[in-house]
């Protein structure tokens, strides 16, 4: 729950804060001298990150986000309203924009020219030309479905069309959101929210193109921040991890204890059940380390190795909520999951008897520091130096 929350608060600053903005008399006209710039800028970094890293997603979101700001800049400014033209382009983009926006949120995120991205490339660019074929003269007839619902009701200049894509949208990438919980996620979410903070007023304008060009700023810093969590975060047990370790001990002072884990005979586990089953292994490891308690904070130090760092706690004080979480480990038996059955059917089938249960010791070695003598590394390899010492008097203990 924290964890979706944080993604969903940094996009929502933006978006809110942009349209607190935009909504201040005080601020119209610095915000008019930053259109068309700011929404080129946003362009030209995240179509260099996307090309350069590989994100077709970005890459085609920062696209079409482009082309409905300038669109709407162009064909629908506010002294156009109810021109023909005008309300073609605006309610194609209130139609388009988002139904683009969470298609894209559902396409692999391979390169920017891999093949998913190519055909949505073409995609973008017939709807494009069939816009610009619908602003003919000849066509006018069709566009009904493109009038504002209810003209000067909140949200009604989108047409019905545009509101029931924007709920379409909505509710997939949010359901996606809760899903996936990841920053790009919440970056889609909030991007589709500034879509239609920008197309509310009903017509294009500077308002319209400070919120599609912040809807592109949040996918590109949604991006940064799956970066910065693939940087500090483990990938298989989601704790913290040995880049976190560094930046962490290197703001320890005063009273301090750290403590250094490893799983016991984990070579023998891994070659008996297999490496899936190791994995899922240390996943659960990983879990109760993290719950260790005392206000400890679990990171995984690499391999099959944690450590935990205890700000305040004394060496005395460290030992003991170790030592109990050895114990719990030591009383939980490891039920290996399904995974390991057979692929074909054997005959005859077997009865679905006890899966393999393992038992799984730690050893936990501890060290602390009173005082600012000790720097926090020589700490580390004092309790990496007490785990040996576990290690060698018979594994399964604690040492100090
Ligand atoms: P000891 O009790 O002395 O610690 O013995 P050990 O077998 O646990 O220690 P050793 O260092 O010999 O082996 C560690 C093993 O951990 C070797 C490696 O295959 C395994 N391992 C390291 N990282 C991973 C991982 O991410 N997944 C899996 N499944 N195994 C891993
Ligand atoms: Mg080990
Ligand atoms: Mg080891």
């Amino acid at each position: 729950m924290t964890s979706l929350l944080r993604h969903l608060l940094s996009g929502g600053f933006l978006v809110v804060g942009v349209a607190l903005a935009v909504g201040s008399p005080d601020l119209r006209d610095s915000l008019t001298a930053l259109v068309p710039a700011y929404p080129y800028a946003v362009l030209a970094g995240g179509t260099l990150l996307a090309w350069r890293f590989g994100r077709g997603r970005l890459g085609l979101s920062l696209l079409a986000l482009l082309l409905a700001e300038r669109g709407l800049a162009r064909w629908a400014p506010p002294h156009a309203f109810g021109d023909p033209t005008a309300a073609t382009v605006f309610g194609a983009v209130t139609v388009l924009l988002p139904l683009d926006l969470a298609a894209i949120a559902w396409l692999p995120d391979r390169g920017v020219l891999a093949r998913p991205a190519r055909i949505a490339l073409a995609l973008i660019a017939f709807q494009v030309a069939l816009v610009a074929l619908l602003c003919q003269p000849l066509f006018v007839p069709f566009t009904g479905w493109l009038q504002p619902a209810w003209p000067h009701r909140p949200l009604g200049g989108l047409p019905l069309a545009g509101l029931a894509a924007f709920a379409v949208a909505l509710v997939t990438v949010a359901t996606r959101v809760v899903r996936y919980r990841t920053a790009l996620e919440s970056g889609a979410l909030w991007a589709l929210v500034a879509a239609l903070l920008a197309t509310a007023p009903g017509h294009g304008g500077v308002g319209a193109s400070m919120h599609l060009a912040t809807a592109g700023l949040v996918l590109v810093l949604s991006l940064i921040e799956t970066w910065h969590r693939m940087a500090y975060l483990d990938d298989l047990t989601g704790l913290p991890a040995r880049r976190a370790l560094n930046e962490a001990l290197e703001a320890l002072s005063g009273r301090y204890g750290l403590a250094m884990l490893d799983i016991d005979h984990f070579k023998t586990f891994n070659d008996r059940y297999g490496h899936a089953a190791g994995d899922q292994l240390l996943r659960m490891v990983a879990t109760r380390v993290g719950e260790v308690g005392g206000n400890g904070r679990a990171y995984r130090y690499g391999g099959e190795e944690f450590a935990i760092v205890f700000p305040g706690r004394s060496v005395t004080e460290v030992v003991g909520y170790v030592e109990s979480l050895r114990r719990r480990i030591e009383a939980t038996p490891f039920t290996l999951r399904a995974s390991d059955r057979p692929r074909e059917r054997p005959e005859p089938v077997p009865s679905p008897g006890p899966r393999p249960r393992a038992r799984i010791t730690v050893s936990i070695g501890v060290a602390g520091a009173d005082g600012d003598t000790a720097r926090p590394d020589d700490v580390l390899r004092a309790a990496d130096a007490a785990l040996y010492r576990a290690k060698s008097s018979g594994r399964n203990r604690v040492r100090v």
